[in-house]
């Protein structure tokens, strides 16, 4: 792989903002390089992908975020309300964390696990928006 500027500005803003959607991280990259378009960032984000280097996800329908964290099995949390995304180690130490009751004869490699649920920001933020006691004016 060459290096360019767009991939190392491209490798330093996912360093910051792990599981970016590709606009987030052209956003960090026309910072230091305002002459990037996101087309390019978009072929960076794939070259690095398909080097290994980064990993795409893609959790229910929400659009694609790269990260750099490859090649160690782990999973996602994402928040049902606002599509914050965590990382979630291994569940064995080992992929794949899950093995299917029948396998069909694949020989399985690997498992990806979403986790869904409400982020604790948007746990706090409803909890304020919906007090216990009602008001009476
Ligand atoms: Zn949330
Ligand atoms: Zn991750």
């Amino acid at each position: 792989m060459r290096v360019t500027e767009t991939r190392v500005a491209v490798i330093a803003a996912l360093r910051g903002l792990p599981h970016a959607p590709a606009d987030a991280v052209y956003g960090e990259v026309s910072k230091t390089l305002p002459t990037t378009s996101l087309q390019a960032v978009y072929n960076v984000l794939h070259d690095l992908e398909a080097h290994g280097l980064a990993r795409r996800i893609e959790p229910g329908d929400h659009r694609s975020h790269y990260e750099l964290r490859v090649g160690d099995n782990h999973h996602h949390l994402v928040c049902t309300s606002c599509g914050a995304i965590a990382d979630v180690d291994c569940l064995v130490g080992a992929a794949p964390c899950l093995t299917p009751d029948d396998a069909h004869g694949f020989a399985v490699a690997a498992a990806e696990i979403t986790f869904w649920g409400e982020c604790r920001d948007c746990r706090q933020s409803s909890h304020e928006k919906s007090p216990t006691v009602p008001t009476h004016t």
